[in-house]
Protein backbone atom coordinates (compact mmCIF):
# COMPACT_ATOMS: atom_id res chain seq x y z
CA UNK A 1 0.00 0.00 0.00
CA UNK A 2 1.56 3.75 -0.91
CA UNK A 3 2.44 5.26 2.01
CA UNK A 4 2.96 9.46 2.29
CA UNK A 5 6.15 9.46 0.13
CA UNK A 6 4.60 6.99 -2.53
CA UNK A 7 1.32 9.11 -2.04
CA UNK A 8 3.46 12.67 -2.73
CA UNK A 9 5.18 11.29 -5.33
CA UNK A 10 2.08 10.47 -7.28
CA UNK A 11 0.60 14.02 -6.55
CA UNK A 12 3.74 15.54 -7.77
CA UNK A 13 3.42 13.36 -11.22
CA UNK A 14 0.00 13.78 -11.25
CA UNK A 15 0.42 17.79 -11.08
CA UNK A 16 2.57 17.70 -13.89
CA UNK A 17 0.39 15.54 -15.98
CA UNK A 18 -2.98 17.18 -15.14
CA UNK A 19 -2.95 20.55 -13.86
CA UNK A 20 -5.02 23.13 -15.96
CA UNK A 21 -6.62 20.59 -18.35
CA UNK A 22 -10.60 20.89 -18.52
CA UNK A 23 -12.79 17.73 -18.09
CA UNK A 24 -14.85 17.03 -21.09
CA UNK A 25 -16.58 13.85 -19.50
CA UNK A 26 -16.20 11.25 -16.65
CA UNK A 27 -16.83 7.54 -17.56
CA UNK A 28 -17.62 5.34 -14.58
CA UNK A 29 -17.31 1.08 -15.12
CA UNK A 30 -17.20 0.23 -11.78
CA UNK A 31 -19.34 2.18 -9.20
CA UNK A 32 -18.78 1.01 -5.89
CA UNK A 33 -15.52 2.93 -6.07
CA UNK A 34 -17.20 6.49 -5.96
CA UNK A 35 -18.66 6.60 -2.74
CA UNK A 36 -19.98 10.16 -2.98
CA UNK A 37 -22.38 11.27 -4.59
CA UNK A 38 -24.28 7.38 -4.54
CA UNK A 39 -25.42 8.73 -7.49
CA UNK A 40 -23.00 7.93 -10.51
CA UNK A 41 -25.15 10.55 -13.13
CA UNK A 42 -24.81 13.20 -10.79
CA UNK A 43 -20.73 12.54 -10.11
CA UNK A 44 -20.31 12.82 -13.78
CA UNK A 45 -22.46 15.80 -14.56
CA UNK A 46 -21.22 17.51 -11.55
CA UNK A 47 -17.36 16.92 -13.02
CA UNK A 48 -17.92 17.74 -16.37
CA UNK A 49 -16.36 21.55 -17.38
CA UNK A 50 -14.40 21.71 -13.99
CA UNK A 51 -10.86 22.26 -14.36
CA UNK A 52 -8.02 20.88 -12.44
CA UNK A 53 -5.79 23.40 -10.86
CA UNK A 54 -3.95 21.16 -8.90
CA UNK A 55 -3.67 17.98 -7.29
CA UNK A 56 -2.50 18.06 -3.23
CA UNK A 57 -2.61 15.37 -0.61
CA UNK A 58 -4.10 14.97 3.04
CA UNK A 59 -2.15 12.24 4.72
CA UNK A 60 -2.63 9.01 2.27
CA UNK A 61 -5.32 10.65 0.38
CA UNK A 62 -4.97 13.11 -3.22
CA UNK A 63 -7.30 15.77 -3.48
CA UNK A 64 -7.92 16.57 -6.98
CA UNK A 65 -8.88 20.58 -6.85
CA UNK A 66 -11.39 21.14 -9.53
CA UNK A 67 -12.37 24.78 -9.51
CA UNK A 68 -15.30 24.62 -6.91
CA UNK A 69 -15.30 20.99 -6.27
CA UNK A 70 -12.85 18.20 -4.69
CA UNK A 71 -12.24 15.10 -5.56
CA UNK A 72 -10.64 13.04 -2.87
CA UNK A 73 -9.00 9.80 -3.76
CA UNK A 74 -7.55 6.65 -2.03
CA UNK A 75 -5.22 4.49 -3.68
CA UNK A 76 -5.27 1.47 -1.24
CA UNK A 77 -4.30 -1.57 -1.85
CA UNK A 78 -3.19 -1.40 -5.93
CA UNK A 79 -4.89 1.55 -7.48
CA UNK A 80 -2.53 3.75 -9.72
CA UNK A 81 -3.22 6.98 -12.43
CA UNK A 82 -2.28 6.54 -15.63
CA UNK A 83 -2.72 9.49 -18.91
CA UNK A 84 -4.02 7.62 -22.22
CA UNK A 85 -4.85 8.86 -25.58
CA UNK A 86 -8.51 6.87 -26.24
CA UNK A 87 -7.19 5.19 -28.71
CA UNK A 88 -5.05 3.09 -26.41
CA UNK A 89 -6.40 -0.33 -25.44
CA UNK A 90 -8.53 -0.11 -22.26
CA UNK A 91 -7.43 -2.53 -19.23
CA UNK A 92 -10.26 -4.27 -17.66
CA UNK A 93 -9.42 -2.55 -14.54
CA UNK A 94 -9.50 1.05 -15.26
CA UNK A 95 -12.82 1.35 -13.74
CA UNK A 96 -12.76 5.42 -13.84
CA UNK A 97 -11.94 7.68 -16.60
CA UNK A 98 -11.50 11.56 -17.01
CA UNK A 99 -11.69 12.38 -20.37
CA UNK A 100 -10.24 16.04 -20.96
CA UNK A 101 -10.95 18.49 -23.59
CA UNK A 102 -7.33 18.32 -25.11
CA UNK A 103 -7.99 14.65 -25.80
CA UNK A 104 -6.29 12.89 -23.86
CA UNK A 105 -7.54 10.67 -20.67
CA UNK A 106 -6.99 10.10 -17.16
CA UNK A 107 -7.45 6.53 -16.25
CA UNK A 108 -7.83 5.45 -12.82
CA UNK A 109 -6.79 1.38 -12.65
CA UNK A 110 -7.28 -0.57 -9.61
CA UNK A 111 -7.18 -4.56 -9.83
CA UNK A 112 -8.05 -4.92 -6.20
CA UNK A 113 -10.31 -2.57 -6.18
CA UNK A 114 -10.27 -1.39 -2.96
CA UNK A 115 -9.84 2.51 -3.86
CA UNK A 116 -12.22 5.01 -3.54
CA UNK A 117 -13.28 8.64 -4.89
CA UNK A 118 -15.31 10.76 -2.96
CA UNK A 119 -16.65 14.15 -4.79
CA UNK A 120 -17.15 17.59 -2.35
CA UNK A 121 -18.02 21.25 -2.65
CA UNK A 122 -14.80 23.17 -2.23
CA UNK A 123 -13.74 23.89 1.41
CA UNK A 124 -16.69 21.13 2.64
CA UNK A 125 -13.97 17.85 2.32
CA UNK A 126 -12.09 18.57 5.12
CA UNK A 127 -15.19 18.80 7.10
CA UNK A 128 -16.35 15.66 6.15
CA UNK A 129 -15.20 11.58 6.73
CA UNK A 130 -12.81 10.27 5.66
CA UNK A 131 -10.25 13.81 5.60
CA UNK A 132 -12.62 15.17 8.90
CA UNK A 133 -10.54 12.31 11.59
CA UNK A 134 -7.09 12.97 10.71
CA UNK A 135 -4.13 13.76 12.48
CA UNK A 136 -1.12 15.93 11.93
CA UNK A 137 0.94 16.00 8.60
CA UNK A 138 4.40 14.62 9.51
CA UNK A 139 5.65 16.99 7.28
CA UNK A 140 4.12 19.86 8.34
CA UNK A 141 5.98 22.29 10.38
CA UNK A 142 3.22 22.31 13.24
CA UNK A 143 4.41 18.63 13.46
CA UNK A 144 6.78 19.99 16.37
CA UNK A 145 8.77 17.62 18.93
CA UNK A 146 6.28 19.19 21.19
CA UNK A 147 3.19 18.29 20.19
CA UNK A 148 4.69 14.79 18.92
CA UNK A 149 5.21 14.40 23.05
CA UNK A 150 2.32 15.53 23.72
CA UNK A 151 0.55 13.29 21.54
CA UNK A 152 2.27 10.41 22.94
CA UNK A 153 1.76 11.18 27.08
CA UNK A 154 -0.34 8.88 28.65
CA UNK A 155 -1.03 6.52 26.17
CA UNK A 156 -0.96 2.69 27.01
CA UNK A 157 -0.92 1.57 23.40
CA UNK A 158 2.17 0.58 22.02
CA UNK A 159 4.22 2.59 19.96
CA UNK A 160 4.14 0.57 16.38
CA UNK A 161 -0.39 0.75 16.25
CA UNK A 162 -0.38 4.42 17.69
CA UNK A 163 2.48 5.61 14.88
CA UNK A 164 0.00 3.24 11.98
CA UNK A 165 -3.43 4.95 13.59
CA UNK A 166 -4.34 7.96 10.88
CA UNK A 167 -6.30 9.74 13.68
CA UNK A 168 -2.45 10.79 15.31
CA UNK A 169 -0.13 11.27 12.86
CA UNK A 170 -1.44 10.81 9.25
CA UNK A 171 0.71 9.19 6.34
CA UNK A 172 2.83 6.28 8.17
CA UNK A 173 2.12 2.84 7.07
CA UNK A 174 4.49 -0.73 7.65
CA UNK A 175 7.26 0.35 6.21
CA UNK A 176 7.95 3.76 7.54
CA UNK A 177 7.38 3.11 11.44
CA UNK A 178 9.41 0.04 11.13
CA UNK A 179 12.41 2.74 9.69
CA UNK A 180 11.49 5.37 11.73
CA UNK A 181 11.40 3.11 14.92
CA UNK A 182 14.78 1.47 14.07
CA UNK A 183 16.38 4.77 13.05
CA UNK A 184 15.36 5.73 16.93
CA UNK A 185 16.24 2.76 18.51
CA UNK A 186 12.68 1.88 19.92
CA UNK A 187 11.27 -1.14 19.85
CA UNK A 188 7.87 -1.50 18.42
CA UNK A 189 5.81 -2.64 21.42
CA UNK A 190 6.97 0.46 23.78
CA UNK A 191 3.90 1.66 25.30
CA UNK A 192 3.86 5.29 23.62
CA UNK A 193 3.07 6.89 26.80
CA UNK A 194 6.63 5.21 28.37
CA UNK A 195 8.89 6.98 26.03
CA UNK A 196 11.10 9.23 27.59
CA UNK A 197 11.38 12.80 26.27
CA UNK A 198 14.93 12.01 24.62
CA UNK A 199 13.28 8.89 22.91
CA UNK A 200 10.06 10.80 21.56
CA UNK A 201 12.37 13.65 19.98
CA UNK A 202 14.69 10.54 18.51
CA UNK A 203 11.49 9.11 17.20
CA UNK A 204 9.89 12.36 16.02
CA UNK A 205 13.01 13.08 14.19
CA UNK A 206 12.99 9.97 12.95
CA UNK A 207 9.70 10.05 11.47
CA UNK A 208 10.77 13.28 9.73
CA UNK A 209 13.93 12.39 8.18
CA UNK A 210 12.58 8.84 7.21
CA UNK A 211 9.44 10.60 5.36
CA UNK A 212 11.44 13.10 3.63
CA UNK A 213 14.18 11.05 2.37
CA UNK A 214 11.66 8.91 0.79
CA UNK A 215 9.99 11.71 -0.91
CA UNK A 216 13.42 12.55 -1.82
CA UNK A 217 13.94 9.09 -4.00
CA UNK A 218 10.56 9.09 -4.75
CA UNK A 219 9.02 6.99 -2.57
CA UNK A 220 9.88 2.63 -1.85
CA UNK A 221 7.66 1.08 -4.60
CA UNK A 222 9.05 -0.90 -6.62
CA UNK A 223 6.39 -0.35 -9.17
CA UNK A 224 5.35 3.08 -10.31
CA UNK A 225 1.61 4.16 -9.08
CA UNK A 226 1.12 6.71 -12.24
CA UNK A 227 2.04 4.32 -14.99
CA UNK A 228 4.53 5.34 -17.64
CA UNK A 229 5.20 8.65 -16.31
CA UNK A 230 8.30 9.62 -14.12
CA UNK A 231 10.42 6.48 -12.46
CA UNK A 232 9.46 4.32 -10.22
CA UNK A 233 10.78 5.43 -6.41
CA UNK A 234 14.48 4.29 -4.73
CA UNK A 235 14.04 4.59 -1.50
CA UNK A 236 13.42 0.81 -1.24
CA UNK A 237 17.39 0.33 -1.75
CA UNK A 238 17.85 2.29 1.47
CA UNK A 239 16.13 0.53 3.91
CA UNK A 240 17.74 -0.17 7.06
CA UNK A 241 15.13 -2.89 8.16
CA UNK A 242 11.96 -3.17 6.87
CA UNK A 243 11.74 -6.24 4.42
CA UNK A 244 15.03 -7.58 5.51
CA UNK A 245 14.06 -10.39 7.21
CA UNK A 246 17.28 -13.04 6.70
CA UNK A 247 19.43 -10.22 7.26
CA UNK A 248 21.60 -8.57 9.97
CA UNK A 249 21.64 -5.22 11.45
CA UNK A 250 23.79 -2.79 9.84
CA UNK A 251 24.17 -0.71 13.22
CA UNK A 252 25.33 -4.02 15.39
CA UNK A 253 25.39 -7.29 13.18
CA UNK A 254 22.43 -8.93 14.96
CA UNK A 255 19.99 -10.83 12.99
CA UNK A 256 16.99 -8.96 12.06
CA UNK A 257 13.95 -10.07 13.89
CA UNK A 258 10.21 -10.36 12.59
CA UNK A 259 7.56 -10.87 14.87
CA UNK A 260 3.76 -9.72 14.68
CA UNK A 261 2.73 -6.33 16.48
CA UNK A 262 -1.03 -5.41 16.26
CA UNK A 263 -1.55 -7.47 13.72
CA UNK A 264 1.25 -6.26 11.34
CA UNK A 265 4.41 -7.71 10.40
CA UNK A 266 6.86 -5.94 12.08
CA UNK A 267 10.78 -6.35 11.34
CA UNK A 268 13.37 -4.61 13.89
CA UNK A 269 16.82 -5.43 15.27
CA UNK A 270 16.68 -6.92 19.27
CA UNK A 271 19.74 -5.75 19.95
CA UNK A 272 19.73 -2.08 18.87
CA UNK A 273 15.52 -1.55 19.78
CA UNK A 274 15.48 -3.40 23.37
CA UNK A 275 11.89 -3.10 25.14
CA UNK A 276 12.36 -1.65 28.14
CA UNK A 277 9.91 -1.62 31.08
ZN1 LIG B 1 21.15 -3.64 15.76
Amino acid sequence: MPELPEVETVKRTLNALVQGKTLSDVTVRLPRIIRRPDDIEAFRLMLKGHTIQAVERRGKFLRFLLDGLVLVSHLRMEGRYGMYRPEDPLNKHSHVIFHFTDGTELRYTDVRQFGTMDLFAEGEDLELPPLNKLGLEPLDPAFTPERFRTLLAGKPTKIKPLLLNQAYVVGIGNIYVDESLHRAGIHPETSAGALTAEQAERLHRAIVDTLSEAVEAGGSSVKSYVNGQGESGTFQQKLLIYGRKDGVCYTCGSPVEKSRVGGRGTHFCPNCQRLTP
